[in-house]
């Protein structure tokens, strides 16, 4: 999502004459486009301005966006005094009212909603892989986490201006699309004649452009996963066989006190049925480990549904007590080295799975979609079907997608040739 505003907001600038620049002491314009999922991330922002500010050029306009913006608001000013702007993830298309008045501090961390999407303009040339938003916010108040406060309630964009942007994307570089969403496959929108376009409507409509070979989306929430979007697993081929779908913890009680209203036996028959659609889908997860009140027994269930599931490449965090979330207030907070080790015995169960899975990719044949080079520009890098980095040697008029040919794996990534 960040990923996604980041290129927006390059593009505005380009808009206003700007151009990019690597070098902080000579940029006329500076913005830390910002997470607060966890309170590392956050902390990072702040040490990371203040760094900023003694790099910067005296005349040199510096703020931030984002959810660290939103969360914060006027208490950024406070702490770093010369900061010139704060905008929320849904008012960062207010950025052009500092270039008029450089001299007024702006603040706006109002709920726009999807007011960003229509008053930016469009990337001059696409990425590869486009990330487009097809909603905002989210509206199922997990007790964990600050999203509901930060981007505000779930808003699905129009078909029209997603597929607006997905051809856009298409006709000027993109190969695959990623529709992004912190709720994604709860993608409703209904128009004006009353007829309804779920996630599956946008994915048929997307596999329609000859330019586009692959699609995905992320991130699903388990219970949105509706039988018309397990279809399309089933019957469109440029849909990847590998989806993101968080589970967290695999304890049922944890479940509960996070409100994730879905049983684990549900969870694992939407497993069972996309398995049913598409053989050789595999599945990733989010999990939080030292959520409050979780036992040596809960986090056991959770090393116990990571290996059933066999999950080939996951996020796992320790719990962040984050401000305007219900779970900060709840009793029995985990103390840290508790996290600490139960995070390291899950890494080291998801990473050996993951192994496992990379090395059963050897002498299977892929198609595979280019990233760029690697920094040593000795080889290049591609991402198979199922998210994983190939690395092929480097030769000239590579092209974007190519049949691989995996000849070694490890942990991190395969090691292939191409095939045609
Ligand atoms: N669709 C996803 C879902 O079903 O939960 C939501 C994506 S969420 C914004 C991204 C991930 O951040 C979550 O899946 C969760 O694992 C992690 N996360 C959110 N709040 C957290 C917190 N307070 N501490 C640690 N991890 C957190």
């Amino acid at each position: 999502m960040n990923v996604y505003d980041g290129f927006r907001i390059a593009a505005m600038l380009e808009h206003h004459g700007f151009m990019r620049t690597d070098d902080v002491s000579d940029a006329d314009i500076i913005i830390l486009n910002t997470c607060a999922v966890r309170a590392k991330a956050t902390d990072k922002v702040f040490s990371a301005l203040g760094r900023i500010r003694r790099a910067k050029k005296t005349s040199a306009l510096f703020g931030i966006v984002g959810c660290v913006a939103r969360e914060s608001g006027a208490d950024a000013f406070r702490r770093i005094p010369d900061l010139n702007f704060v905008l929320g993830p849904q008012s960062y298309h207010k950025l052009p009212d500092i270039l008029e008045n450089p001299d007024a501090r702006l603040l706006n961390i109002d709920l726009g909603g999807l007011e960003k999407f229509d008053a930016l303009p469009q990337m001059q040339t696409s990425p590869r892989v486009a990330y487009i938003p097809i909603q905002e916010g989210c509206n199922h108040v997990c007790t964990y986490c600050i999203v509901p406060y930060t981007r505000g309630p779930e808003i699905s964009r129009s078909f029209e201006s997603v597929m607006a942007e997905t051809i856009h994307a298409a006709k000027t570089g993109a190969i695959e699309i990623c529709f992004l969403g912190q709720n994604v496959n709860g993608y409703k929108y209904t128009d004006k004649n009353g007829k309804t376009y779920r996630l599956s409507d946008l994915i048929r409509e997307t596999a329609k452009i000859p330019e586009i070979m692959r699609i995905r989306f992320t991130s699903s929430y388990p219970t949105e996963m509706t039988d018309d979007l397990i279809d399309m697993f089933r019957t469109e081929p440029k849909l990847l066989p590998f989806l993101n779908m968080p589970i967290q913890s695999g304890s049922q009680s944890v479940l509960t006190r996070m409100n994730r209203p879905y049983s684990l036996k549900l969870y694992c028959d939407i497993i069972h049925k996309l398995k049913s659609a598409r053989p050789d889908i595999q599945i990733s997860s989010d999990f939080i480990v030292g959520f409050p009140g979780e036992s040596d027994d809960d986090f056991e269930q959770t090393m116990k549904i990571a290996k059933q599931i066999k999950y080939i490449n996951s996020y796992s965090f320790k719990y962040s007590p984050r401000p305007h979330t219900a779970a900060a207030l709840m009793p029995d907070q985990i103390p840290e080295n508790t996290k600490a080790a139960r995070l390291a015995q899950l890494d080291t169960c998801l990473n050996e799975i993951q192994r496992e899975f990379n090395e059963s990719c050897i002498n299977k044949t892929f198609a595979c979609l280019l990233e760029g080079p690697d920094k040593t520009g000795r080889h290049l890098v591609y991402r198979t079907p199922f998210m994983q980095q190939c690395i092929v040697p480097a030769c000239d008029n590579a092209p974007a997608m190519a049949q691989i040919t995996i000849t070694a794996a490890n942990k991190a990534s395969l090691r292939g040739k191409i095939t045609d």
